[in-house]
This record gives C-alpha cells, structure tokens and sequence, in this order.
C-alpha cells in the first residue's frame, strides 16, 4: 500500500478508542463486497476490543445471509428509527463500498446531517469530497481487500470469522477471480485467508449453488426469450417486467450475475440488464475492455460505478428505456467496435 493509507490509517487508528459509538455502513442492494467488508471490519473491530453497530439501507440477500453474524446487521427498511438513531449517535460512520451518500438511498440525510467522522473505504473511482478520511484505491479488486489491508495494519492478524468475510467480498467481486484481479497482491491476500482454515468450497457453494427452482428458471426464461443481442454493436441486453420476475416467484438477489450471461457470447463486449419496480427501471451494466460502462451510466442512467461493472436508475418506462439503450449504443458504435 501506498504512503497515504499509511498516514490514514494512522490516523483512524488513534480516533478507535472503546468510547467512540462506531456505525459501519454500506450502499443500497448489498453485493458479496459490500456484506464481506461490513463483517470483516466487524470482526476486526471486535477482535480490537471494539464494539460496533452494523447498518444497511435494505435487505441482505439470501445468498450472503449464511455469512457469520449477518443476521446482527441493521436495516433501515425493517427497522427505521433504530436505523435513524444509529447515525445520529454516531461518533465514527465507516462507509465501505460505495463513494457518495446517494448509493444510501433513503437513509442520505440522515447520514449526511451526522455529526460523526466519516471514514471511506472504498475502491470506486472519484469519492465524494465531504468524507473526513479516505482509504480509497481504484487499483485493487474490491473493498475487502482494503478491508484485510486496514485489519493487519491495525492488529498485525486477521481471525477466521473476518478471514471468510473478507474472502467472499473478494471472491464475489472478481466473479470468482475470473476479472479485476490481475494484480498479484490480490492473491497473496487469499493465501493469507485460506491460511487461516476458512472453507473456500463452502462460500462457493453457499454464494453460487443455493439457486432456488424458480430463479434458475428465470434464468433459463431471460436467455432464451429475452435476451437481444445487437452483434453490429457488440453489445446485448435483457429486460424483465414484474410481471414476468412475479411467474417466477422473484425474490431480491435472483437476477444478480444475470447481466453478465451475454458478454459470454463471442464478440460482446457491452451487456446490460434491465429490471422494471414501481418507480424506476433498475440498470446494470457490464463492458469487457476499455469500454466505459461507468461513463455511458452517468450519462444515461443517473448512475455509476467502474469501468467495468456499473450501475443505474432509468426513470422512464421499461421500452423507452430499451430504445434509449438501443440508441446510445448506435451512437457509441465506434467507441463499441474500436
Ligand atoms: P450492479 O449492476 O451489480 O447493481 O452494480 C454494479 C456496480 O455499479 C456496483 O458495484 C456499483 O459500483 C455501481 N452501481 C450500481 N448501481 C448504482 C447506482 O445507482 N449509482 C451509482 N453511482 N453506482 C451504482
Ligand atoms: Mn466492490
């Protein structure tokens, strides 16, 4: 790591002390990164002689649910004022995966009316400025992995428990260290984590083996009857209605990994998913290679996210934003096919 995360760290080191009430906090849609790195820090926290509060503005989904202590995390959609009291006590907020308060969805004025220091850990590119301390790398393959960075500087170990967090988050993020992970130190983190006893077939199994029959069906439904690929363009998406995900007896977390199917076709290199709610269409974006996924999502999609992996809100309907999609891919056509 570089010299500022070791003056940042630190830094945060000398404000952990027992008195301080810590809320560690992560985005909207909880993904493998955002759940490992909340319970990681947890763990390390704890293992430090620290207590701490977790926090979420919705739901874990069932796949990460088996992770140890999930179940302790808060959730603003369950229990509001507890939620509320959390950041408005809160001496230290620790924001992990997500670089602005917007990805808090209804809990941003809460979090931005606290009075605590505010401490990000994150790996997407360009943090919001109002944060008090930064440990942010775009270079590492996710935020667990700044999450083992900051636990051995703090405590020269990392425990079991943290090491099986920390692992998912990294697993999960790089799709099972199949992108995002060419750098070598990513490796030498999981060899540190394997070392510790964790079962690696186990969050495997538990991650990506625990489809109920109405999701794998979904899947099957999306790839053969919804998925429009635009070979001239390079590019493909897949939308869904409700209606559609409710035959299938959706439930939060059954379309995750779905908007990667396409980019598996040859000659794709831009996916997009598209999810119909009650107000807005849900966008994900995937690119291979040096086409900007996040850009054409904060352009289009109120969104953003990496070059590689972003994501969005489109607030006109599910076929305005299709055609909108089909547009922005004619128009990028020589970024697409360069
Ligand atoms: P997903 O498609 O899995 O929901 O999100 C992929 C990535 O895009 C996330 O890791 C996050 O970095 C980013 N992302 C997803 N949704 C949003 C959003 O609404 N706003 C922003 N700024 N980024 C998002
Ligand atoms: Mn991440």
């Amino acid at each position: 790591m570089n010299n500022s995360f070791s003056t940042e760290i630190q830094n945060i080191k000398q404000l952990l002390t027992p008195d301080k009430k810590i809320v560690i906090t992560s985005h909207h849609n909880p993904d493998g990164d955002a759940i490992g790195s909340i319970l990681g820090l947890y763990f390390t926290l704890s293992e430090y002689g620290l207590k701490s509060d977790m926090l979420l503005p919705n739901d874990v989904p069932e796949f990460l649910a088996w992770l140890p202590d999930a179940a302790e995390i808060v959730k603003y959609s369950k229990s509001k004022n507890k939620a509320k009291e959390l950041l408005a006590n809160a001496d230290i907020i620790f924001s992990l995966d997500y670089n602005g308060a917007s990805r808090l969805e209804e809990l941003k004025p809460e979090f931005e009316n606290a009075r605590a220091i505010k401490i990000l850990i994150d790996h997407h590119p360009n943090p919001e400025k109002s944060f008090n301390h930064f440990i942010s790398d775009t270079s590492v393959s996710s935020t667990a992995e700044l999450i083992y960075e900051f636990a051995i500087a703090l405590k020269g170990q990392i425990s079991k428990n943290a090491a099986m967090c920390i692992y998912t988050g990294i697993m999960t993020d790089t799709g099972s260290f199949s992108y995002g992970c060419s750098n070598p130190r990513t490796f030498e983190i999981v060899a540190q984590l394997v070392a510790t006893g964790i079962d690696i077939e186990l969050a495997q199994q538990n991650v990506y083996n625990t489809f109920s029959e109405g999701r794998m069906r979904l899947l099957g439904f999306a790839l053969a009857s919804k998925m429009k690929v635009f070979k001239e363009h390079k590019s493909a998406y897949i939308s869904l209605t409700r209606e559609e995900l409710n035959q299938f007896g959706y439930k939060a977390g059954d379309t995750e990994g779905l908007v990667n199917y396409p980019l598996s076709i040859k000659g794709i290199n831009f996916s997009a998913l598209f999810i119909e709610n009650t107000n807005h269409v849900k966008v994900s974006l995937r690119s291979r290679g040096d086409f900007p996924a996040n850009t054409i999502s904060e352009k289009y999609f109120n969104g953003g996210g990496h070059r590689n992996a972003a994501g969005g809100k489109s607030f006109t309907s599910l076929n305005e934003t299709e055609k909108q999609f089909e547009k922005l891919i004619n128009n990028n056509s020589h970024l697409l096919n360069s």
